[in-house]
């Protein structure tokens, strides 16, 4: 298979030059040769039809030929604008969807954005699609706040796209019923939304904090593995939808739940995965770093009638710190970190949870493998891997894996795993009130505040943060660390070798 946008140095494709067979042999290769020795890598899941499957694209605007607006991408290691009519792996929806903006943008006028000198107006263009409901979303980048003539752009493009089939009822699906019997769904592609995002930065982050809805409700929605999802411009959702629901699959299957676990998601996102198991577990929470994911997470709990899932804005490491050190237990944990994988002191919290079963799903089996050497010294056995290819013609390969809880004596591991193997060098300057604290309330269940920690800390001659640098005449009015909780702070900070 080839593409002419590959001479042209998009870069889009590395793997293009393989055959599709031959590329899902590598991928499975690579992780069998990472995490092989840990438990059994079942066949690749591939895709059948592997192309056309990003069901999310973003066009940077540029000018043409004849002083013409147009839009691609970066060519590779460059600022250069490499226009794209349409992608092998871009839903060829999205393709006409862009051709029709581009000729909305020219009728209306609209100078691309000219980073260098920094005129222009239209940056980018970002585009969503849900495959399951045929929603299409047009968000269009600008460097400012006025749209001039933004009800004739709306109008223009509607008109463009509906010439270009991306109006009403153009797509056949078969689907089958619980009967078996075959039927005919014509199913919507249309243009439901769209919206205009400001953004005036020198960056290369493509969207702005501004928005402001021209047409529609701001947002689309899409079906994922039963439950529908809101998606509006700034949320994370997976682009290869197919894919995403036999990753889904296969993680919610590996749990083997019951009906009656508590089951910890982290890493969240928008919730995806714990809202797809919330229907066979007893309770669901979700936890995540990204505030707008957590607040996308709650509405698609509501919106789905789930009533068993709670979602946290947090640090997924400072945050099961706390529920571990509280003593609290979950029986399955899904873990689903970004590339960079989890944190070792994440993976020793995840054990004092003791779950039953771990069901990782990584994008980058490195970091998996890793964080695998740690969860086995944990008592953890990898009982196998499943890759799945969410992105063909590209190098990366998500993996899902279970791992069940041996029978292993867990002082033990605690002992030998925080002695030789947590990575203490991230306490060299101290660790921090948090850590402090969640250290205390699980050696001693005791509560101490942070005023408590700096006066101990001042004792130590320890620097102590602005905000606690208390006057030195000591205030009558500033409670006193009672002894109890002062050797309480001494045993933690002679543990994370701060005095
Ligand atoms: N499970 C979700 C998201 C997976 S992507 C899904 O399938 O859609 C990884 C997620 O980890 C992102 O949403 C990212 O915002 C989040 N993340 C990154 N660092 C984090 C941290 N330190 N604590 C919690 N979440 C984090």
């Amino acid at each position: 298979m080839d593409c002419k946008l590959r001479a042209k140095n998009c870069g889009g494709c590395p793997l293009l030059g393989l055959d599709y067979a031959e590329q899902l042999k590598q991928k499975e290769e690579k992780v069998r040769a990472l995490v092989g020795k840990y438990g059994p890598v079942h066949p690749i899941r591939g895709m059948e039809q592997p192309c056309h499957y990003r069901n999310k694209v973003i066009s940077t605007f540029a000018t043409g030929w004849g002083g013409k607006l147009t839009s691609g991408i970066y060519a590779a290691n460059s600022h250069k604008v490499l226009p794209v009519e349409s992608c092998l792996l871009q839903d060829e929806v999205l393709d006409k969807t862009m051709q029709a903006v581009r000729a909305a943008a020219n009728a209306c006028r609209y100078q691309p954005y000219d980073e260098d000198k920094g005129t222009g107006l239209v940056r980018h263009c970002l585009l969503r699609r849900g495959v399951a409901t045929g929603q299409v979303m047009v968000v269009l980048v600008t460097a400012q706040p006025v749209l001039p003539g933004a009800k004739n752009f709306v109008k223009a493009l509607l008109t463009e796209a509906a010439q270009r089939g991306v109006a009403v009822t153009t797509v056949v699906r078969n689907i089958y019923s619980s009967l078996n019997h075959s039927f005919l769904l014509l199913l919507g592609v249309t243009v439901t939304t769209v919206v205009q995002n400001v953004n005036s930065r020198k960056t290369s982050v493509v969207l702005g904090e501004a928005e402001k809805v021209l047409y529609g409700k701001g947002f689309i929605l899409d079906t994922l593995c039963g439950k529908t999802y809101a998606i509006s411009p700034r949320s994370f959702y997976q682009i290869n939808h197919a894919q995403t629901e036999v990753l889904y699959g296969l993680a919610v299957e590996a749990a083997k739940l019951t009906g009656k676990e508590v089951v910890l998601d982290a890493y969240c996102g928008i919730g995806t995965i714990g809202l797809t198991a919330a229907d066979h577990a007893k309770q669901v929470v979700g936890v995540e770093l990204n505030r707008d994911a957590v607040q996308d997470a709650i509405g698609n709990a509501r919106h789905n009638g789930v009533k068993n899932a709670r979602f946290f804005a947090a640090d997924a490491t400072r945050w099961i710190g706390e529920a571990a050190a509280a003593g609290e237990k979950a029986d399955v944990i899904f873990m689903d970190p970004p590339r960079e994988g989890s944190t070792p002191e994440f993976l020793a919290s995840v054990a004092r949870m003791a779950p039953k079963r771990v069901v990782y799903v990584s994008c980058n089996p490195v970091t998996l493998a890793r964080d695998l050497a740690t969860l086995t010294k944990l008592g953890y056995k990898a009982e196998g891997f499943t890759p799945v290819d969410m992105f063909p013609h590209t190098e990366h390969v998500e993996t899902v894996v279970l791992l069940s809880k041996g029978e292993i004596d867990s002082k033990k591991v605690r002992v030998e795993f925080s002695l030789e193997d947590m990575d203490m060098s991230g306490f060299q300057k101290g660790a921090t009130y948090e850590q402090i604290k969640a250290y205390v309330l699980e050696h001693t269940g005791l509560k101490v505040s942070s005023l408590y920690i700096s006066q101990i800390k001042r004792k130590c001659g320890l620097d102590v943060g602005q905000n606690y640098n208390l006057s030195k005449k000591e205030d009558a009015k500033v409670p006193k660390c009672p002894p109890e909780k002062e050797a309480a702070i001494r045993d933690a900070l002679k543990y994370f070798q701060m005095i």
